[in-house]
């Protein structure tokens, strides 16, 4: 796989929220970043709402994220996706896995795996009535890709993931069986996101794989860091964005992705600031390293 999306396929990006908190200057970083490369690959930018995991959500947010994305002038070009919808689609695909051979329940819990540091490499647990999980087994192999930022990026999935749950005891879609399928049903070509979530690609390609599905290109973006090593969107200090002042976050945001912010001055209102964007952006300055904002 290279780095570059496939010139022979329209491109198609997306942004892909999960409504647990407000939005913020780091996950504007990433939607402004996922929207400017699909602009200048003359594709499609999708917003899907990840809205997996109703305990940590907040009543309303996934609405107020489109509401904030729209001031800063950033709107799906398709219908909003949202994954609270899509189970059907989820249980097909672990049908698969299941008819392949690759999932398996599991009643192992997090102190169960203690010993394997979290890493489940196989049952520790006998069956009882407990809910079980459902894992698949990733293939005990080193997966590598190319970043378009990042460069050349590989991981050891016996050693460092082991088996990854795709339906929680819960009863609960995890993240990452859910965004395999969706970016492969919404023909994603590349993937752009925060750069906290290139630990997550090798197994979400070795997920496609056992799928059958295609590997999108990815690129993973600067994240915003505290100086304490926190990242942005975790700490205190991640207060949300002003969508009634949409300008100077969105300069910033610009900044953060290594652009030419001189480009969006004078700029009246956010649609005007993109369109300014998109015609200085190269995808080449954005960073390959996280910023760490001094300490206030
Ligand atoms: N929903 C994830 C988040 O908000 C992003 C997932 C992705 O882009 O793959 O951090």
């Amino acid at each position: 796989m290279t780095a570059a999306p496939d010139p022979s396929q329209p491109y198609r990006g997306r942004f892909a929220p999960s409504p647990t908190g407000a939005l913020h200057l780091g996950s504007l970083t990433a939607a402004l970043g996922s929207w400017l490369m699909s602009r200048h690959h003359g594709g499609a930018w999708l917003v899907r709402i990840e809205d997996l995991d109703p305990p940590r959500e907040q009543a309303g947010m996934a609405d107020r994220h489109l509401r904030d994305l729209a001031s800063f002038g950033l709107v799906s070009d398709e219908p909003v996706l949202r994954q609270s919808e899509r189970s059907a689609f989820y249980a097909e695909a672990l049908q698969k896995l299941r008819e392949d051979g690759w999932a398996f329940e599991c009643r192992c819990s997090r102190s169960d795996l203690a010993a394997s540091g979290g890493i489940h490499k196989h049952c520790v647990k006998q069956p009882s009535g407990k809910h079980a999980a459902w894992r698949v087994r990733l293939p005990r192999k080193m997966v590598s890709f190319d970043d378009a930022v990042r460069g050349h990026v590989a991981q050891d999935l016996g050693s460092d993931v082991g088996d990854v749950v795709v339906l929680r005891a819960d009863g609960y879609w995890a993240y990452q069986l859910a965004v395999v399928v969706d970016d492969a049903l919404q023909g994603i070509t590349q993937v752009v996101r925060g750069a906290d979530l290139l630990d997550s690609t090798p197994r979400q390609v070795a997920l496609q794989g056992l799928l059958g599905y295609p590997t999108p290109s990815y690129a993973h973006l600067p994240v915003v860091r505290e100086a304490n090593g926190a990242k942005l969107g975790k700490s205190l200090a991640s207060l949300p964005l002003d969508p009634g002042n949409p300008l100077p976050a969105l300069v910033k945001a610009f900044g953060l992705l290594g652009q030419d912010v001189a480009a969006m001055q004078g700029a009246e209102h956010a649609r005007q600031a993109l369109a300014r964007a998109v015609t200085v952006f190269n995808p080449a300055s954005i960073p390959a390293q996280d910023h760490w904002l001094a300490q206030s």
